[in-house]
């Protein structure tokens, strides 16, 4: 690669750096996404697909204290803590426990909530122009076989109701009308009537082909490895493959952003939620909604020819490795609620890193000194639902108009 001069330097491919990559590019920037791998194979790769307004919870909700001290001993529980030494996870937890309160919680839901309904509206659009995304806006289920799972389901509803979200509560008769493939005896649920899916990768490849169309450009195998900074300006950035001077340079680097950070002077309080995705053929009785398994936080995602199963969170940093006992804690999760054949032929078994922050919210923003650069990471369990509104708020952002939502819930420089 030769030296390069751009209007906007963009650090990440996945579905927030593309995202962002394309609105800027469509308003006639000069637009250079980098990324040191592939584009969209991050943790945008194979997460479960959803555009889902209804969870926009933060995952330190009040009344969770008990809770997470109970994953912290369960290494079979859907959400996992695995228990360690380190000074990064006990600060993390610090913080998580310190989220848990009812004003905390209410902000953060009222901005993801705006966040994700315009990324929806997004998609829609997105989807017709390119139908390999596989858009579809069917509504997605939650269903329980316990009081308490009901309970959760319903309480979700309640919360992002009132902020324009749709929803029904459900018993079983109706889940069972609606939704064929799940076994009896189910105890009841909820149906979200607005909400989509999509095939996630192809939402990234989406993002990348409107960045070409506007004349933007997209580099792989090319990682940030330094900045120059000078009077609080960034005004080089080095890459593996040479140097690019932007004028405005914007991190979308998932959960890469902790160790990055350092180099930005700044606290980004970022672990990796690792969660598992396994494609298996289509079932004899193949299921027509997605749906949120709720005891057992699985995500199910009808797809053309197959099927999508994706669940839990482990916290981890920077590890990739795949522990088969949780997968099968998976299977084993959805074979209460699904006929799964006795041996399942899984086709492809992923993992993937959400990048979580410890309050639930991304980080988005300009840097408190450093006056070129916008953060734009964090987006733990829905990069995909709020990715396409996160494009359109740093757009606005760079251009100085007015943000349709809160930037104090989303400050990039509060930890
Ligand atoms: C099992 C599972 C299911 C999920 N389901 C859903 C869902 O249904 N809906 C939803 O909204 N979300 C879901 N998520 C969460 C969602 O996948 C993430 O929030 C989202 O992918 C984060 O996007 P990102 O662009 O921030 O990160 P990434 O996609 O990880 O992209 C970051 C990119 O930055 C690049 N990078 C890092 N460091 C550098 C560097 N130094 N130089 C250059 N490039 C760099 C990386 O290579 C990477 O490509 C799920 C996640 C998992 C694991």
């Amino acid at each position: 690669m030769q030296n390069k001069e751009v209007d906007i330097l963009v650090v990440g491919a996945g579905i927030i750096g593309t995202a962002i990559g394309a609105e800027l590019s469509r308003r006639g920037a000069k637009v250079c996404v980098i990324d040191k791998g592939q584009v969209g194979k991050g943790c945008s790769y194979g997460n479960a697909g959803w555009m889902t307004p209804c969870f926009s919870m933060p995952l330190p909700m009040p009344g969770m204290l008990l809770k997470s001290m109970k994953w912290l001993m369960d290494p079979k529980s859907p959400l996992y803590i695995k228990p360690s030494l380190s000074l990064d996870l006990a600060n993390w937890l610090f913080k998580f426990m310190q989220a848990m309160n009812e004003t905390q919680a209410k902000r953060a839901v009222d901005c993801l909530v705006v966040l994700s309904q315009k990324s929806l509206t997004e998609y829609e659009k997105l989807g017709q122009k390119y139908p390999e995304m596989r858009f579809e806006q069917k509504g997605l289920l939650m269903v329980s076989r316990t009081p308490a799972g009901v309970a959760a389901a319903v309480e979700e509803l309640n919360y992002v109701k009132e902020l324009g979200v749709p929803g029904k509560v459900l018993n079983p008769d109706d889940i069972a009308a609606m939704e064929p493939a799940l076994k009896s005896p189910l105890l009841g649920g909820v149906y979200f009537s607005h909400e989509a899916m999509a095939e996630p990768f192809q939402v990234v490849q989406a993002f990348a082909k409107e960045i070409r169309l506007h004349g933007g450009e997209i580099l792989e195998n090319t990682e940030l490895v330094d900045l120059e900074i000078a009077d609080n300006k960034i005004e080089k950035v080095l890459t593996s493959q040479g140097e690019i001077k932007a004028k405005q340079v914007i991190m979308a680097t998932g959960s890469w952003s902790k160790s990055l950070a350092k180099m930005l002077r700044l606290r980004v309080p970022i672990l990796g939620g690792k969660g598992y995705a396994m494609i298996v053929p289509p079932l004899a009785k193949q299921p027509k909604y997605p749906m949120m398994l709720v005891e057992k936080k699985i995500a199910v995602t009808p797809r053309q020819n197959s099927l999508r199963i994706a669940g839990t969170l482990e916290l981890v940093d920077q590890d990739f490795s795949i522990t088969q006992k949780r997968v099968e804690n998976i299977k084993q999760g959805a074979r209460e609620f699904l006929d799964l054949p006795e041996e399942l032929q899984v086709q492809e078994l992923w993992a993937g890193l959400r990048p979580c922050t410890p309050d639930g919210v991304p980080l988005i923003g300009y840097h408190k000194n450093i006056s070129n650069l916008v953060l734009a990471v964090g987006h733990q369990m829905l990069g995909l639902q709020s990715g396409a509104g996160t494009g359109l708020l740093v757009a606005d952002l760079v251009e100085g108009k007015k943000p349709f939502v809160d930037l104090s819930v989303l400050d990039a420089n509060r930890f």
